[in-house]
């Protein structure tokens, strides 16, 4: 069944003069990323927070910065450390190739903060990271509008983060402006003090990417509906979309083609079509 309906993916590719590319979580699941889907699914990459009974929601939230800073920057510093040792699979360099021989190329819209994009050589122009970066920093306070590369900061170049209690090790990263605790410039939940700035020119760039491609052509990949930023995105194109998903791959009737696959199985039989 899939078969035939990456076939008409190929085909809808073959049509196209540009590649809006929609990535959610679930892409990384075959380069070896851990799944949060879940409670169980989150403590199994982070068996000190399920020990505390810290769920997902709560770690993830910019009171811990305030109130259990070592904690916080355990949790941001072990991820951080885990993207920038993780090589992005296969199916990263397949999206690339198909995007090199469309007229305008590809463009990415991506929830991750991971950087596994650029890591697979995406340029930094042609990407939306909706839910900011990990790779970048932000005062906590925020005392200005600045963004910083994460490494860029001491600590933060080699992380020091105790496996047992997802404690990491002070000095903790610190704003250059004012001195106080710094963050990711991730947006969390019930976050109010995230910075945009970065995120908003990347949609800025997006939206001139898209005014210049006349037959747009959306790939979705593992993006679920329990974060549906990216499924918007990708659904308010109003072109044909390619919904990669091995759980929820419906597409409304007419509008495009669902493949229950995983993100490399079916690219690598994409490309085969392709070829
Ligand atoms: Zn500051």
């Amino acid at each position: 069944m899939s078969s035939s309906e990456l076939a008409r993916a190929a085909a809808l590719l073959r049509a196209a003069d540009g590649l809006l590319i929609g990535a959610g979580a679930g892409i990384g699941v075959d380069s070896g990323l851990p799944d949060f889907r879940g409670d169980h699914g989150f403590w199994r990459a982070y068996p000190p927070l399920a020990a505390l009974g810290i769920r997902f929601v709560e770690i993830a939230n910019p009171r811990n910065f305030d109130s259990h800073p070592e904690l916080a920057w355990g949790f941001y510093g072990h991820r951080l450390a885990l993207y920038r040792a993780t090589v992005p699979h296969a199916g990263f360099a397949i999206l690339r190739n198909i995007g090199e021989r469309l007229k305008h190329g590809a463009f990415v819209f991506t929830s991750n903060v991971d950087g596994q994009f650029q890591r697979a050589g995406f340029g930094d122009d042609r990407l939306v990271e909706c839910h900011g970066s990990i790779h970048h920093l932000q005062c906590t306070r925020p005392c200005s509008d600045a963004i910083w590369p994460a490494d860029a900061v001491a600590p933060l170049v080699d992380p020091c983060i105790d496996p047992a209690t997802c404690l990491m090790t002070p000095p903790l990263p610190r704003c250059p402006h004012c001195g106080a605790l710094a963050r990711p410039n991730i947006l969390m939940f019930g976050d109010s003090r995230w910075l945009d700035a970065r995120t908003e020119a990347q949609y800025a760039r997006l939206e001139h990417w898209r005014a210049q491609v006349g037959n747009l052509v959306v790939i979705e990949l593992g993006a679920g509906t329990d974060v549906p930023s990216v499924r918007h995105m990708c659904e308010a194109q109003g072109v044909p979309l390619v919904r990669i998903n091995p759980r929820e791959p419906a597409v409304r009737p007419g509008r495009g083609v669902g493949v229950a696959m995983g993100a490399l199985e079916a690219l690598v039989t994409l490309r085969a079509l392709l070829d």
